[in-house]
């Protein structure tokens, strides 16, 4: 299948400049979503859920907001690399029935552990002094958190960020469908992660799954301590290297207990 025709730079033109606009609504969309259903509509039931009780610094939506605009525009150059590597015929997507449903099953979870290794990795990396005021320091401006932060990155982070999901289609056959899925659950979690808002379920934090996925709880107590819970969706790396947060269960508890 041909998406566009590389030879004209008219038409890679019109198709990056579509894909960044697809990106950042993509992200205004599914920030603005959980903004108004947690911290407007839902805004009584949820408030003791909150977790951060400071207060975010003036300006810092608009902040948030510039810095996601210049990702989405990295995303999206990252895009066209793939589709160019994809009608190339160098990645393994495929779009027909060539492995049965389970191999597709087993590539997107496949997918979701190279990416999480990968970022649980480059995130401790990112950490260490001297790399993380180029590189990592944008994204902690955040202290207190909301669904605007999830892809508030330096431009230098975003490009590491971006050149991941490339790479894990030259490496792994997966199904067009699973490839889409894996960015919406990139997009998904990534706000569920910065909402500074609670929003599993009581006891999620010893459930035999739940225990494995991170929330809000977790990913907050990141931007409040800094070296602790690194983790991008899971927290195995975290609970294996002995950095997930000593204070997170019991704070997990504290915001989920019915009240
Ligand atoms: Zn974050
Ligand atoms: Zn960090």
């Amino acid at each position: 299948m041909q998406l566009i025709d590389f030879s004209n730079t008219t038409d890679i033109l019109y198709f990056t400049l579509s894909l960044c606009i697809i990106v950042f609504l993509r992200y205004v969309l599914v920030s603005g979503l959980f903004y108004v259903l947690f911290y407007v509509f839902f805004r009584k039931q949820y408030w003791h859920r909150k977790i951060s009780t400071k207060l975010r610094t003036p300006g810092q939506h608009w902040r948030e907001i510039k810095w996601s605009g210049i990702t989405a525009i990295i995303f999206a150059l990252s895009g066209v690399g793939l589709v160019a590597l994809w009608q190339a015929g160098y990645t393994q997507i495929y779009m027909d029935d060539t492995y049965s449903w389970w191999v597709s099953i087993i590539g997107l979870f496949l997918a979701l552990f190279i990416h999480e290794t990968y970022y649980y990795w480059l995130h401790r990396w990112m950490h260490r002094p001297n790399i993380y005021r180029w590189i990592h320091k944008i994204h902690h401006d955040s202290i207190v958190t909301s669904p605007w932060t999830s892809f508030s990155f330096h431009p230098l982070e975003s490009i590491l960020q971006a050149i991941v999901v490339p790479i894990i289609v030259l490496l792994i056959p997966l199904h067009i469908g699973a490839v889409l899925l894996l960015l919406i659950i990139m997009t998904i979690s990534a706000t569920i992660n910065h909402l500074d808002i609670e929003i599993y379920p009581q006891h999620f934090e010893r459930h035999w799954l739940g225990k494995w996925i991170i929330g809000a709880t977790h990913h907050s107590l990141h931007h409040a301590k800094f070296m602790e819970n690194y983790g991008l969706y899971f927290t195995f790396w975290d609970k294996w290297m002995e950095t997930e947060s000593p204070e997170f269960e019991a704070l997990f508890r504290e915001k989920t207990e019915s009240s």
